[in-house]
């Protein structure tokens, strides 16, 4: 059979279910087997009825007496009563709502029912439970599906049940099920004990027993990470084949970048430069993520690879975010670099600019035709901008570094895209202030060499940070207040930009622009405020961005739009509402955005509506500033979710789960390894072959 027939080819599926499953993300027949259970229901013990208790679930197999329909009053409401007897005893069964069951069950049907056992007036019942039908003369213990056994459940859609989900897999499988093709070569199945995947596709659907149901999924997970891990492995191959621009490492050079800075250059931004140096002088290209706290100093030691690469006659391209930080960038870098006789240029949506050398302090604004014309005749040394600096508008003479600001908010596909533009491929240097555990960073992350900046420069003060009680408000209040009048200023961090229609009116959840209102009105009437969000007009938010910068503005309520980067060291306090709508992560992110300074600082985390363990994971900001620990407790608290865009390989979500798993993507890694040793073409594995192939063109490679 063709697994890649659509769902529709199998006769119970018409087109009104086609739809429902496409809505699962159900399109051919090999999803559908490929649709895993999210959780399990065991009813693989048949108890006795005269054992059966109540208050518990239990599965019970008898014969039907006594079953009729029974008709209320209240609308929408009827029962289908019936008594259920073995050799043991008999029990009441009631279901609900569920008017067919009178004509689907008779008298004498020999059935296993499977729910709980509930007590009324009258004695104990089975509420409302799940049945199936045996035949005669079957025994109970083989070809059950939805009792007597452990029953898998699905992700479900409106009309499309567990149940039918079930019974459809099923009848695939009995009917096909040798027919599956294994994709894993058999000695990688033998050498890490993992079992074939047509027996494993009825383990996952139809286990024995829970161990046997995650024997199978391993297997699963594991043929998952395979396969990313192969693809990533072999284009790292093929990458160390192409030729990038040779840029020689000018000591000289770089001695003077580090005099003239205000600061020293810790040890560990030391060695990160110089592995980046080091990489950039080979005629590869260069993958390095450098990693860093927020903080830390990143931003300087991109600027030495800028430096490097454009005293060689290159340019360099670095892609931030958001405008906000390409704005920032193209001035911080303008700093650092313009002593060096370096033009820059800012692409953004609409005010595009550039600095020649000429006049260090001061930008001049030109066209965007201009610009691309600058950029195209090399003229633009550094080009500054967002991801709109990877269209196919865009013409370098001759690229050779691209430096791109917290990667895992571009897609491997635009990183692709710059990188099949020259002939010469580009040098491509990461920085992200997010920690990547172990497990991620050789999956997702498997081509890139890594540079950690683990210590933070000298003289950084601790920020202090508070989950505050809302009795406590006021007092925090008071704290921002006094900053003020110390000359420092505040951000204040709300979830949501306004309340819309959607927005339940009961729903304690603060906005932007209602919190700006409140606070310009209620409580700091003498103060200066500005807001910043993401529906504002570009211009507007920089203009706001820029006079708060300046000092202009005394407190900022703003969404999370200045979670990464935004550079304000005056700024001492760090205000978030609704704190437990975000990751630990993202709020640590945003406590960066204070203590950039020499000043004291502080971030305090609001709830109004946190439970328990929602206050225990802000809590566990209070006690730890590294943004690794919390990365961890995180990853832990909250699960994967959608860490450093793993989705978008596709990879389904029992597999997300296993990527905390170091072992098994250990164990991935090693087999992706040992068959490229083997065959780096993979014409041996064909079916390996069609695998990274369909990665590549799932991620747009091609
Ligand atoms: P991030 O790693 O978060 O991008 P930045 O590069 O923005 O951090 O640096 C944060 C701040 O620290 C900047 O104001 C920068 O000038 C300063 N800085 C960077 N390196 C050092 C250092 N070695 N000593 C003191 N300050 C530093
Ligand atoms: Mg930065």
């Amino acid at each position: 059979m063709n697994l890649s027939a659509p769902i529709s080819s199998i006769p119970r599926v018409g087109p009104a279910y086609e739809k429902k499953l496409h809505k699962l993300g159900i399109h051919t027949i090999r999803d559908m087997l490929f649709h895993f259970p999210r959780t399990y229901e065991d009813w693989s013990v048949i108890t006795p009825i005269e054992n059966v208790t109540e208050g518990k679930s239990w599965c019970v197999c008898g014969e039907i007496l006594e079953i009729k329909q029974i008709r209320t009053y209240k609308k929408g409401m009827s029962f289908v009563n019936a008594v259920l007897q073995d050799t043991t005893g008999a029990i009441k069964v009631r279901w609900f709502n569920q008017p067919y069951l009178a004509d689907t069950l008779k008298n004498q049907d020999k059935v296993c029912l499977a729910g709980k056992v509930m007590r009324d007036k009258e004695g104990i019942y089975l509420a409302s439970p799940a049945f199936e039908k045996l035949k005669e003369g079957e025994s109970p213990f083989e070809h059950l599906t939805h009792t007597g056994r452990i029953i898998p459940i699905y992700p479900e859609t409106t009309g499309v049940s567990s149940r039918w989900i079930r019974s459809i897999i099923k009848m695939i499988l009995a009917k096909h099920g040798k027919d599956i093709q294994e994709i894993l070569p058999p000695r990688i199945l033998q050498e890490r004990g993992l079992s074939p995947l047509a027996p494993s596709l009825w383990s996952i659907h139809f286990p024995t027993s829970l161990q046997e149901a995650k024997h199978a999924e391993k297997r699963f997970a594991f043929e998952e990470l395979f396969y990313i891990l192969l693809f990533i492995l072999s284009e790292r191959k093929k990458i160390a084949r192409v030729k990038a621009p040779v840029i020689p490492l000018d000591t000289d050079l770089m001695q003077r970048f580090t005099k003239k800075l205000k600061f020293q250059l810790t040890d560990d931004q030391k060695k990160s430069a110089w592995s980046i140096l080091k990489d950039m002088e080979k005629p590869r290209p260069m993958n390095r993520l450098l990693q860093g706290d927020v903080g830390s100093g990143k931003t300087v030691v991109s600027a030495m690879a800028a430096l490097s690469a454009v005293k060689q006659g290159y340019q360099v391209a670095l892609l931030a975010p958001t405008e906000i930080l390409a704005q920032q960038h193209f001035k911080t870098i303008a700093e650092l670099l313009t002593p060096f006789k370096i033009t820059i240029g800012l692409l953004t949506g609409k005010s595009d600019r550039f600095i020649s050398p000429k006049l260090p302090h001061d930008y001049i604004e030109i066209s965007q035709k201009k610009l691309l014309e600058r950029i195209q005749a090399n003229e633009i040394e550094m080009l500054v901008g967002t991801h709109s600096l990877i269209t196919d508008k865009v013409k370098f003479d001759n690229l050779a570094l691209v430096i791109v600001d917290e990667q895992h908010r571009f897609g491997i596909k635009q990183r692709a895209a710059l990188l099949k533009r020259s002939t010469l491929i580009p040098h491509l240097l990461s920085m992200t202030a997010t920690p990547i555990p172990r497990t991620l960073a050789m999956t997702i992350y498997g081509d890139l060499d890594l540079s950690l900046i683990a210590q933070m420069p000298k003289g950084r003060k601790q920020i202090i940070t508070k989950v505050i009680a809302p009795e406590d408000r006021p007092k925090a209040y008071k704290t921002i207040e006094q900053e003020i009048e110390k000359g420092r200023q505040a951000f204040v961090i709300c979830p949501r930009i306004e309340r819309t229609e959607k927005t339940p009116p009961q729903l304690e959840i603060k906005t932007v622009k209602e919190e700006h209102e409140r606070l310009s009105r209620e409580v700091f009437p003498d103060l200066r405020l500005a807001m910043l969000h993401g529906k504002m007009p570009a211009k507007e938010k920089e203009l706001a961005m820029r006079k708060f910068k300046a000092g202009k503005f005394d407190i900022l309520v703003s969404t999370s739009v200045v979670e990464v980067g935004v550079d304000i060291p005056n700024a001492t306090i760090m205000f978030i509402e609704g704190a437990d709508r975000f990751g630990l992560a993202q709020l640590h992110q945003f406590r960066g955005r204070v203590g950039r300074g020499k000043h004291q600082s502080y971030c305090f985390l609001f709830s109004e509506s946190a439970n328990r363990t929602g206050i225990k994971r802000l809590r566990a900001l209070e006690k730890s500033a590294s943004g690794f620990e919390l990365a961890e407790t995180d990853l832990k608290l909250r699960g994967p979710g959608d860490f450093a865009g793993a989705k978008q390989w596709g990879m389904p979500d029992f597999a997300m789960q296993q990527l905390t798993n170091l072992q098994l993507v250990q164990e991935a890694r090693e087999a992706a390894k040992q068959i490229l040793e083997e065959d780096i073409t993979l014409r041996t594995y064909p079916a390996l072959q069609a695998k990274t192939q369909e990665l590549r063109a799932k991620l747009h490679l091609e």
